[in-house]
């Protein structure tokens, strides 16, 4: 049996090239980016060159590039360090019901801090109005931390919008928003869009697991997360993980230029899933927005289906489909995203699953992945 992955806003598969680049860094470039002999420079070299590609993809400078463990690190520095370092100002910070638990578990821990946090409410789209964000700004808001698109539904967000609302309003708060699902196909530029903290990860653009980044506008200067060493010009200790890295870097140079065509075949495949089960008959929905949607994220409710259940037999049948947030694996709590879109009661919550296409992904997949959920669907309806 072919094993069929549509989980890829879970993680997804490292590219060849970037296998290459690893094992040829974990090979030949040991050298500690701290030290000053030949074996030290090269790392370091590797670590500079990875920084511009980094910042160029978003329109940062190098300087503003703080090279971090991935998502969940990047999110933590960009909230904690901010409240951490700006409570003397105000303690009032602004996010979303639907944001990953990188966000939203900081946010709980500043909570217990003192801090007060207003988490705006999503529409049953999934989206932010952009409306909220400024009648919830106060002189005292810090911090406004909104995801440029959910891992869920896929929704995209109006940063353009949220980060002009915070400028005009003269507002002090830093925009910070986890671009962790957006940066491999959404057009990302964080000075057009007034972003002045964006997380990025590795492993969700056919990157290494366990690497990321995070920008940081040049004018903030936050305190690092971790403390030690002064790698990263002091705003982030630990010896730099060159193999990581220089695969990272790698995955950026790939997937950078493919951008638009990505979205476009996306796209596409989604059309052919969704007009495949209207083609049968089937009683589904989409979660999420149909106009400003990440086309690789698909989440689906099957009426009076069991999503765990669907979930399972579509897993016997090769493929593999996520319920809810596959960053809680092994979690089974209800979706807060789909909660907050629908409320707690709404069946919807346990009947949804979640398909995501990436690399690799193709119109025949698409094709046997359709006909069984159809036929496993229909099977497990109550
Ligand atoms: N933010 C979002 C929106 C995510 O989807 C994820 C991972 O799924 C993270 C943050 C965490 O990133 P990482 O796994 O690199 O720590």
């Amino acid at each position: 049996m072919e094993k069929m992955y549509f989980d890829h806003a879970a993680t997804s598969p490292i590219h060849p090239e970037v296998i290459e680049v690893v094992y040829e860094a974990m090979k030949n470039h040991y050298g500690n980016a701290s030290s000053i002999h030949n074996f030290g420079r090269d790392s370091r070299r590797i670590v500079d060159n990875a920084r511009m590609v980094f910042a160029k993809s978003i329109g940062a400078k190098p300087s503003e590039i703080i090279i971090t463990s991935g998502g969940t690190e990047s999110d933590n520095t960009a909230i904690i360090e901010t409240a951490l370092k700006r409570e003397q100002e105000g303690k009032h910070i602004i996010t979303s019901a639907v944001e990953h638990h990188a966000v939203l578990k900081p946010m709980e821990y500043l909570e217990k801090l003192g801090f007060e946090v207003t988490y705006l409410p999503v529409d049953k789209k999934g989206q932010v109005d952009p409306k909220l964000v400024e009648e919830a700004l106060r002189p005292d808001t810090i911090l406004v931390s909104i995801m440029y698109a959910n891992n869920e539904v896929g929704t995209v967000m109006d940063i353009a919008k949220i980060g002009a609302i915070i400028a005009e309003n003269e507002s002090t708060a830093y925009f910070h928003t986890d671009a962790v699902q957006a940066y491999g196909t959404e057009d990302i530029d964080v000075k057009r869009d007034h972003i002045d903290l964006l997380s990025v990860s590795g492993h969700k653009i056919n990157g290494p697991k366990g690497i990321g980044f995070l920008y940081v506008n040049e004018t903030i200067h936050l305190p690092s997360f971790m403390l030690g060493g002064e790698q990263e010009k002091k705003r982030r200790a630990g010896t730099e993980n060159i193999p990581a890295i220089a695969g990272l870097q790698k995955a950026v140079e790939i997937i950078q230029p493919q951008r638009e065509d990505r979205r476009l075949k996306y796209h596409e495949l989604r059309k052919q899933l969704i007009e495949q089960l209207n083609q049968a008959n089937v009683v589904f929905e989409v979660n999420g927005n149909p106009d400003s949607q990440l086309e690789h994220i698909v989440s689906l409710w099957f009426e009076n289906v069991s999503a765990e259940q669907l979930l399972m037999s579509l897993d016997l049948s090769g493929i593999a489909v996520s319920s809810g947030s596959a960053c809680t694996a092994g979690n089974i709590d209800p979706s807060h995203v789909l909660i907050a879109m629908y409320g707690e009661k709404s069946p919807i919550i346990a009947e949804t699953i979640r398909i995501s296409f990436g690399l690799g992904t193709t119109s025949e997949q698409i094709n046997y992945l359709a006909e069984q959920l159809i036929k496993v669907s229909s099977r497990l309806k109550k």
